[in-house]
């Protein structure tokens, strides 16, 4: 039975880096949940950061550019965490090997979860195009990252797969 990768914080788990979760309420994911399909996860928390944490964004470019070391995912006071969000990608992509897990449904605009739109690094709410680090590594193994709002596509794709 194919199985996704679903970000913990929608799925009510206070893993954010303000200690809350951000719940999404979709009668799709109660679907697959129910039926033992979703695989719940944080990058951030596996990568050893803990919460609450002070909130981080990629400076110098987006996901692939952090995974390329073109830039530097850093909190507001320039504490350096990147090998923590390159630690949470690695994790994130064994759990779906282990899983054989081919699609992904994760937050946007995280810094580890966005996978269309990621803050720019000034920490002004400023977004720019692009993948967080972890959404970026999973792209880069051919799994398929959709964010919240396309979980319908999600779910077809899951059942293509
Ligand atoms: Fe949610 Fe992903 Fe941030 Fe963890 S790393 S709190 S799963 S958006």
């Amino acid at each position: 039975m194919s199985k996704i990768l679903v970000s913990a914080c929608p799925l009510g788990d206070p893993v954010r880096y303000d200690g809350q979760a951000r719940h999404l309420d979709s009668a799709i994911l109660d679907e697959l949940r129910a039926a033992g399909r979703v695989v719940p996860f944080c990058p951030e928390c596996a990568g050893g950061l803990g919460v609450p944490r002070p909130a981080a964004e990629i400076r110098g470019g987006d996901g692939d550019a952090v995974l390329d070391g073109r830039a530097r995912v850093v909190t507001e006071a320039g504490a350096d965490v990147t090998a923590a969000f390159v630690a949470g990608a690695r994790a994130a992509l064994a759990l779906c090997r282990e899983h054989d897990i081919r699609v992904a449904v994760l937050t946007e605009s995280s810094p580890s979860c966005g996978s269309r739109r990621v803050y720019d690094g000034s920490f002004t709410r400023r977004a720019l195009a692009g993948a967080g680090v972890t959404a970026a590594l999973l792209r880069r193994q051919d799994i398929a990252v959709y964010n919240p709002f396309e979980i319908a596509a999600a779910r077809r794709q899951l059942f293509r797969a």
